[in-house]
Parts: C-alpha cells; sequence; structure tokens
C-alpha cells in the first residue's frame, strides 16, 4: 500500500546479480563460490535474499594482496585527489539512497523510516566529513603517515554505517582495506563496493571479503595487514587482541554496551520517557550505545514507570518497509532465541516483567518492546548486553547511590542523564566512567566527533580529528630518533 515503501529497485539489484556475489578484489567481484557460501535472509519474513561467498584463506590472501599493491599509489596522491574521490562517494551514497536504504531494511530488518533518515544519511555525511580531513592531511599531519593495509571488521547492526565509520578515516588518510562485513548483514557492503568502482575509486583500494568469524580470524591472522579495526562482541574484542599481541599489528576496538540511562527526580519525565524509547528501542535496542539500564531516583519511580508502560502501548511492530512502525524484526532467529532465553532468565531471577498488548506480526523475528523492572543490579539481565528491545530498571536514594549503580559494569561507552538542575547534571556526568555522555538526550552522534569506549567497551575512537590519529603512525618523529641515534 502507499504506507510501504517499494522494494522494487533493491529485488531488481539482487535479480541482476542472480542474487549470488563473489567477493570484491582488486576492483572487481570474484566468481561466487557455490560450494562455499551461506544464505542470507529476510529476518522479518525468513525469505532468501542471496547467497554469498564465505571467504577463505586464499580470498583473504587475495584480498591482502590487492590492498597492498594499491596502498603506495593512494598514499602519495595529494590530500586534495582522495578528497575528490571520498566526495564523489558520498555523492553516490546520497544517489543511491534509496536503495541503500530498502536493502538494508530487508536485509537488517530495521525499519525504513531509520535507514531512510538516520542510516544512509549519516554514511554520507561520513565520507564528506572525513573527504574535509583528506583535503587537510598535509597541513593538519604533517608528521604523520598512513598505517598501511587495514583489516576492519563489522557488526550486522548499523550494516552501512559502520561501513562508513571504518571505510572513510581509513581511506582519507592514504590507507588501503580489506572489510569483512558481518554474515547477516553483507548486501549494502556489496552494493557500496560496486557503487565505489562507478565513483572512480582506484583497484584494491577498497575489498569487501564476505564470510563469518572464520573469514575475520583468517584477516586478523594475516600477516600483511598492518592494523585491525574492530567492532563487535566484546568476547570476540578480547580474542582478537589476544591473537594480536605481540604481532606489531595496531588494534582499536569498538565493543558492547550495557550504558546507564539515569532519571532523577527534578527531570522532566514525559522528556525522559521520549528519552527512553530512542534509548532502547530505536533500532530494535540492537545499538552499542544503547540506554539499557534505566536508573530512577526512588520518590518518582513509580509514576515514570506509569508513563513508560502508557507510551510503550502506543509502539507499532510491524514489517521493516511499512512507514508507519516504530520497531522492525530483530536480524535473525539466533539473536530471537538469545533475547527471549536471557528475559526469561532474568523473570526466574525475580525481575518484572512489562510487555504491551500491542498487535504483533504472526511470525518472522519479532520481539516486543519489553522493561524489567524491580531487577536485581546483580542478576544477568542488569549486568549482560541483551541487544535487543528489553530495557532493565532499578532505583536509587541519593546521586552517589546513582554512580555507583551506573559504574557498576564491565563496561564503559556511553551514559545518559535526566535531571532539571545543570549543576546535578554535570556533577553526575564527569563521574561516569563511559566514553560519552549525554545530558537530557541520548544516542546523539557525529561525524565530527570521536566515539569509543572506556573499560570493556574497547579502546580507539571513530569520528573527527581523534578517529584520524587511529589510522596515522607518527613519521618525523621516528626519523628524528633514527637520526639522533645515528
Ligand atoms: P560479533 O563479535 O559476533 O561479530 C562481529 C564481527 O566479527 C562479524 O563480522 C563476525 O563475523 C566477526 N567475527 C566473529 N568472530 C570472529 C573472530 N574470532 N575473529 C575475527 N572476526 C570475528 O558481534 P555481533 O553480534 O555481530 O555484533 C554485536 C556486538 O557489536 C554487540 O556487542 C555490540 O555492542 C557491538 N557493537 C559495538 C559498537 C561500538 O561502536 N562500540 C557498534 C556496534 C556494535
Amino acid at each position: 500500500g502507499p504506507s510501504s515503501e517499494s522494494d522494487a529497485q533493491a529485488r531488481e539489484w539482487l535479480a541482476g546479480n542472480k542474487q549470488q556475489f563473489g567477493h570484491f578484489i582488486g576492483g572487481g567481484f570474484t566468481k561466487h563460490a557455490a560450494k562455499s557460501c551461506f544464505d542470507v535472509s529476510e529476518p522479518a519474513s525468513g525469505k532468501l535474499l542471496a547467497k554469498v561467498s564465505l571467504g577463505k584463506k586464499a580470498d583473504v590472501d587475495a584480498a591482502v594482496r590487492a590492498a597492498r599493491k594499491a596502498q603506495a599509489d593512494w598514499a602519495a596522491l595529494s590530500g586534495h585527489a582522495r578528497a575528490r574521490k571520498l566526495y564523489a562517494l558520498a555523492r553516490m551514497i546520497q544517489r543511491h539512497a534509496r536503495l541503500i536504504a530498502v536493502l538494508e531494511a530487508l536485509d537488517n530488518g530495521k525499519p525504513i523510516r531509520e535507514t531512510r533518515d538516520i542510516d544512509i544519511p549519516l554514511a554520507a555525511r561520513h565520507f564528506y566529513h572525513h573527504a574535509g580531513w583528506a583535503q587537510l592531511s598535509e597541513s593538519q599531519f604533517p608528521d604523520q603517515a598512513p598505517v598501511g593495509v587495514v583489516g576492519q571488521i563489522i557488526p550486522w547492526n548499523f550494516p552501512f554505517l559502520m561501513l562508513a565509520w571504518k571505510i572513510a578515516p581509513a581511506l582519507a588518510l592514504g590507507n588501503t582495506v580489506v572489510l569483512k562485513p558481518a554474515e547477516y548483514t553483507p548486501l549494502t557492503a556489496l552494493l557500496f563496493a560496486e557503487l565505489a568502482k562507478a565513483a572512480g575509486l582506484p583497484d584494491g583500494v577498497l575489498n569487501v571479503v564476505t564470510g563469518d568469524g572464520s573469514t575475520g580470524a583468517l584477516l586478523v591472522e594475516h600477516s600483511g595487514v598492518d592494523k585491525i579495526a574492530f567492532t563487535g562482541s566484546t568476547a570476540v574484542g578480547k580474542e582478537i587482541r589476544k591473537v594480536t599481541a605481540g604481532s606489531g599489528k595496531s588494534l582499536t576496538l569498538e565493543l558492547g554496551g550495557k550504558s546507564p540511562f539515569i532519571v532523577f527526580d527534578d527531570a522532566d519525565l514525559d522528556a525522559a520517557v521520549e528519552g527512553v524509547v530512542d534509548a532502547i528501542w530505536f533500532n530494535q535496542g540492537e545499538v552499542c550505545c544503547a540506554g539499557s539500564r534505566i536508573l530512577v531516583q526512588e520518590g518518582i519511580a513509580e509514576d515514570f514507570h506509569d508513563r513508560l508502560r502508557r507510551r510503550m502501548s502506543k509502539l507499532r511492530v510491524g514489517a521493516p518497509l511499512d512507514k508507519s512502525i516504530d520497531m522492525g524484526a530483530v536480524v535473525a532467529p539466533d539473536q530471537l532465541k538469545r533475547i527471549k532465553g536471557m528475559v526469561e532468565a532474568g523473570v526466574k531471577a525475580g525481575a518484572e516483567i512489562f510487555q504491551p498488548e500491542i498487535e504483533m506480526p504472526g511470525s518472522g523475528c519479532f520481539y516486543p518492546p519489553t522493561l524489567m523492572s524491580n531487577v536485581q543490579p546483580t542478576a544477568a539481565v542488569a549486568t549482560d548486553e541483551i541487544f535487543g528491545p528489553v530495557v532493565v530498571s532499578m532505583t536509587f536514594r541519593t546521586p552517589d547511590e546513582a554512580i555507583q549503580l551506573a559504574n557498576h559494569t564491565r563496561y564503559g561507552l556511553a551514559g545518559s542523564i535526566w535531571s532539571e538542575s545543570i549543576n546535578q547534571a554535570l556533577d553526575a556526568a564527569v563521574q561516569l566512567e563511559a566514553g560519552v555522555v549525554w545530558i537530557n538526550t541520548t544516542n546523539v552522534l557525529d561525524a565530527a566527533v570521536g566515539f569509543g569506549g572506556k573499560k570493556e567497551s574497547g579502546f580507539g575512537r571513530e569520528g573527527g580529528r581523534e578517529g584520524c590519529y587511529d589510522y596515522l603512525k607518527p613519521l618525523v618523529w621516528s626519523k628524528l630518533g633514527e637520526r639522533a641515534a645515528a
């Protein structure tokens, strides 16, 4: 109907590729590996979208070789020349925004409203922003050189936006890339490779090898890779840190979170309720910096929970291409099972559960918006990342107690504070152990601001000047050192 985005263009693109994909290496697609491939399906319907090749050692080797071959020439271009290519990529994203947005919604299950208004425009903005850094690279980083060949591994929650966060700064500063998208959601990365070629990006500067964790591990272990940039779970991040230790590879890790959402008793409660909607039901809660732990001051807790339950009863869950929905499907059956299991364990551990009586799609990977209150701070639902549309809530009496609870986590990605007193909010903000703290808002990101974690949420920054340094290494400094030593 008129309230649904048409999927015709995306189906046409898939059909044009016979729903089969090889890897993108050295400026072209390899033959689809029918004997070694995996299915990519729509989480909302279970329907097959494409068969995608599972990258083996020979594929990773070929991609690293292509990236190495291209790197010196790419780095030797003037910053201005590299900037022109990044501007071309940004414009290409804008020109094909509708196709990318629909394909992303089909592949991931997230609402078209979000891919159309958030994921894809922010990805284009990331390339525009980093085109600026490319242009300024000689003047802003005169004593730095590119790291070289970068292996980039990304998750499935924001497939296209995470691709932009990784590729744009790497290319801007003269590196070449081998990207390994997540196995649930590789399609927009393959489309991007095609668009990059059409935008005139030189062969080998960007390579995409599809596959699962075994393909990612091959990239991590590869001796021809100078740096690994990983976004994903803390468990895999720790493994990668072990494997790369002592290898001489640079490493940045953007990992999980369990970010606190603190509501003081003087907060604007309706605004805070809308904040929770953004914090945990945006992108089905599959957001690394999701405000997944509400800490609410005791005196207002009941009122706040009442308002929140009323708001939850107005949320709409449905098909990703339906423009009127608030939440789509979670990414895959495995993930749905994980979420259900964690919630059941939480209920067994004594938490109270609220799920609104709203219409839910009959089949597909859908999970309702869920509030768990009366949660013990030590319960698994309070300490572990659920990565789904489930928020837990606990109460506190004093600001000190709020900070203690907030920091009682192995993670340190983000935090959100709600109060009408700027003094109270700032006092709390500086005490939170988190890469970013928002006051009276949440999930605000920008290409110009470095994003990243503390504690077990990882290290390194993406965005802005800080993010640039993660794709550079000191140059003049080491030469002076050599000369001094001689
Ligand atoms: P995951 O760790 O399972 O997978 C991430 C990527 O790593 C995938 O491409 C996967 O194929 C690959 N991989 C798996 N095992 C590997 C191995 N041994 N070696 C190399 N690569 C391997 O995570 P996921 O389930 O895809 O993503 C969800 C996680 O990502 C959540 O924990 C979330 O918080 C985190 N995340 C963090 C950020 C951030 O910026 N901090 C952003 C988005 C998502």
